[in-house]
């Protein structure tokens, strides 16, 4: 009986111990996500001098995606004059770890030349105005400049130093005007045999009848997988084909009586995907 109570107490005093631990597991590993995701401000010298604010930011960008735009210094100086400067800025905006030179203007020589600054503070916002999101980080007026002195990096180096952002797969797409620009403008230059204005020139090379093909309605005309969107068939026949930015549509309203013309488009299609059938 008390060996029972004796493994029982153990079991418990087990179990109790395991909630524990996952709990203080768990509290730690929130606490280490934080700091994983915690925004980091590093100053950085401006080549502006006393009129620029140089600096990076770096986040963890997949876990927050933002595109910061904006940055602001501000100066609280209960203790000098001026007691409150305030300057912001806007910069080309980044969606990952960046550097920026941002050019403040006199407002921020006003704000490094305020009496007492060591004893203010000084709070720099790094904003972004589409995604409504702003990173505050608070210095005191001495550590400020502090840093601001000490600093050697400018964005440049800094920059350089950089890792450089993952690739992103490249896709390419088809650039139409690579064979556009050596097209003309109307095929009307081309000299296809089906095209009634030629057949007599074809007929006579081809030792037969000099009289022109007689033309035939389709019953239907469409575009198979593979355009390259060179425009050949709307100059030949616009009514009919339509080229659009990455393949070619046959017009709702598409005339059938014209079998030729249809004919001729086809014959032209570089890549051969107008396909059609004859009327009877
Ligand atoms: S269907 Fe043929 S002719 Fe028309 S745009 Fe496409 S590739 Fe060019």
């Amino acid at each position: 009986m008390n060996t029972t109570l004796i493994a029982m107490s153990i079991a418990a005093i087990a179990a109790i111990g395991l909630v524990v631990t996952l709990g203080i597991v768990s509290l730690l590993s929130g606490s280490f996500h934080f700091l994983a995701i915690k925004p980091k401000l590093e100053i950085l010298k401006s080549e502006f001098g006393d009129h620029g604010f140089a600096f990076s930011l770096s986040w963890n960008s997949s876990m927050e995606p933002v595109k910061f735009d904006k940055v602001k210094v501000r100066l609280f100086n209960p203790f000098g004059t001026p007691t409150m400067v305030e300057v912001s800025k806007a910069f080309d905006g980044a969606n990952s770890d960046f550097a920026r030179d941002v050019y403040m203007g006199n407002g921020m020589k006003r704000l490094l030349e305020a009496q007492n600054l060591e004893r203010a503070t000084i709070e720099v916002e790094v904003s972004s105005s589409k995604d409504s999101l702003t990173q505050s980080f608070q210095y005191k007026g001495a550590k400020f400049m502090r840093l601001l002195g000490e600093t050697r990096e400018t964005v440049k180096t800094f920059t350089k130093a950089m890792p450089a952002p993952a690739g992103k797969p490249l896709y390419q797409s088809v650039q139409r005007t690579f064979i556009a620009e050596t097209l003309p403008e109307s095929m009307k230059t081309i000299k296809l045999a089906t095209n009634p204005e030629f057949a007599g020139e074809f007929a006579g090379a081809g030792g037969g009848s000099t009289e022109a093909q007689v033309n035939f309605d389709i019953t239907k005309v469409w575009i198979e997988p593979g355009c390259i969107v060179c425009n050949a068939c709307e100059a030949i026949y616009p009514e009919v084909f339509e080229v659009t930015e990455d393949s070619c549509l046959i017009r709702p309203e598409a005339p059938l009586n014209d079998g030729l013309k249809i004919q001729e488009a086809a014959e032209a299609c570089p890549v051969e995907v107008i396909k059609f059938t004859q009327a009877g």
